[in-house]
């Protein structure tokens, strides 16, 4: 068993790791257990909302303990996995910054492994060759249904001492089947639900090779967390049937039991399951759409997860906090307006550079050159009221454009006004006499032009917004003539006093 793990073992944990194998009971977290957790994803879609988080309870549970967190891509569905969807799992987590020790391994590089398991098996005749056809597996599950039983396979092949096997038929490939305990209960006490307990009788003779050979899912789940050493499954609670059934096998293997912790679902606003209807639910969606990933995984942790009122909280803090006491038993609800509010927060935290550095190419999407204006500068200016990347790069965008927006008739109108062409007038001649280009210079030829002509704010601010920027709305108008610079404000102006 030991190669099986120095495969996944760094060299200094195998001495630890021996210890816990001679010590079959060493499930329970002391201080020869090393702990490890895992994030076992089908790559058959995007990586989910729901997905990250159990990703991110696994990694934080093994960083909180100083184990080791374990990535395994759950591939042996070939038809339904693809090498885009592993692709979106890997960026997904290098994203969140949910960096695995191990791994990522590849279920389906390990079918070997898996097959000499099955092999095994049947030589300690914990499972056995099944001939029955899938209609007839049906025809029994039928019968069992009529006479108001659970639908099962009825045992037709299971070998029990004394009984006499039908003749094996020639030209049929049989399946394996696990011979499942039929009496007593499989019991673990779940890290978030409690104690849980499965009569055995409800688990069937599960199959776990299909008649072409190829090893089924639990079974595979069962070999890969033996071998990987897992001591701690963090997962969705839609895989709670299987554990029951996993854990039978595990103790069938003699392998040591991990301790299970199945958190609820994601629900969206309206109280139904999290869906797409709900908006964005893929975690690189979110990116695109200009989200910081620490608001992310600050956000993610919150669902389902508390520690006292805390809201806020940044990565470290996390890891020292999170236990899975904390974790809730009902389900979370995904609440859009927090993870704006969230996000905005970590936006005004965030340096002007990295803002500047995250939001540029958010500009030339925009068709925006970020080259024309001091961005961290306008980061600053535009941080205190952004929800997203999106945001800052939309409020960014007039200051990335050689030529103003052409204007629409009525802002045409405003501006060619003969009061607005007055102010506007005064103003383009006294700023062009400025010797220096500064917010306070600007602001204070401003102010001169409304006392000289005993106008308004209103009345010069909104035409020198609209001839500067083709906007009437902007942030504090001293700012952006100052960061859109002399020569930009001044050719706009005069070309709107032309017109
Ligand atoms: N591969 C399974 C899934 O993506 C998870 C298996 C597990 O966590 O045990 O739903």
């Amino acid at each position: 068993m030991l190669i099986f793990y120095a495969q996944f073992l760094p060299n200094n944990n195998l001495c630890s790791i021996s210890l816990s194998l001679t010590n079959q009971a060493a499930i329970s977290m002391n201080s020869q257990t090393i702990v490890r957790t895992r994030f076992a994803p089908s790559p058959t879609g995007d990586l989910h909302l729901g997905g990250a988080r159990t990703a991110l309870f696994s990694w934080a549970f093994a960083r909180h303990h100083q184990g080791k967190f374990v990535l395994r891509i759950e591939d042996t569905d070939r038809e339904r996995s693809t090498p885009e969807a592993v692709q979106i799992i890997l960026d997904g987590m290098k994203w969140l910054g949910l960096e695995a020790d191990e791994g990522p391994f590849y279920q389906s590089q390990r079918i070997d492994r898996h097959q000499e398991v099955i092999q095994q098996m049947l030589k300690d005749g914990t499972a056995y060759y099944c001939y029955s056809t899938p209609e007839e597996v049906e025809a029994m599950r039928e019968r069992a249904r009529a006479q108001g039983l659970k639908p099962r396979y009825d045992g037709t092949w299971r070998p029990e001492p004394g009984k006499t096997l039908p003749p094996i038929p020639q030209d049929r490939s049989p399946v394996v089947r696990f011979k499942s305990p039929q009496s007593g209960a499989t019991t673990w006490n779940d890290l978030v639900k409690g104690p849980i307990s499965i009569p055995n009788e409800e688990l069937d003779d599960l199959i776990i090779a299909r008649s072409d050979g190829t090893p089924t899912y639990n079974f595979c789940v069962v070999v890969d967390d033996w071998d990987m050493n897992i001591t701690h499954v963090i997962r969705g609670d839609d895989h709670v049937n299987n554990t029951a059934r996993q854990i039978t096998l595990l103790e069938a293997l003699g392998a040591d039991i991990p301790t299970y912790g199945h958190v609820p679902m994601i629900l969206g606003p309206d109280g139904e399951k999290l869906s797409k209807r709900h908006g964005a639910v893929s975690i690189l969606e979110y990116e695109q759409e200009g989200f910081l990933p620490e608001a992310m995984i600050n956000y993610l942790a919150r669902l389902g997860w508390s520690h006292g009122d805390a809201e806020l909280f940044s990565r470290e803090e996390f890891i020292q906090w999170f236990n899975t006491r904390n974790l809730s038993r009902s389900p979370a609800q995904w609440d859009p307006k927090k993870l704006r509010w969230v996000n905005a927060h970590y936006i005004k935290n965030s340096s002007n550079q990295r803002l500047a550095e995250l939001v540029a190419p958010r500009i030339q999407a925009r068709g925006g050159n970020p080259e024309q204006v001091d961005l961290p500068a306008v980061m600053e200016l535009l941080k205190s009221r952004a929800e997203t990347l999106n945001d800052l790069a939309d409020g960014a965008l007039l200051f990335c454009q050689e030529n103003r927006p052409a204007l629409s008739a009525e802002q045409a109108e405003q501006l060619n006004s003969p009061e607005a062409t007055l102010l506007l007038q005064d103003f383009y001649e006294r700023a062009a006499a400025l010797e220096e280009w500064s917010t306070e210079q600007l602001s204070a030829t401003i102010q001169q032009v409304l006392k000289a002509h005993n106008a308004r704010m209103p009345q010069l601010g909104i035409p020198l917004r609209i001839a500067v920027t083709g906007q009437r709305q902007t942030p504090a108008i001293d700012a952006v003539l100052h960061l859109l610079g002399r020569e930009r404000v001044l050719t706009r102006l005069a070309h709107s006093l032309k017109a």
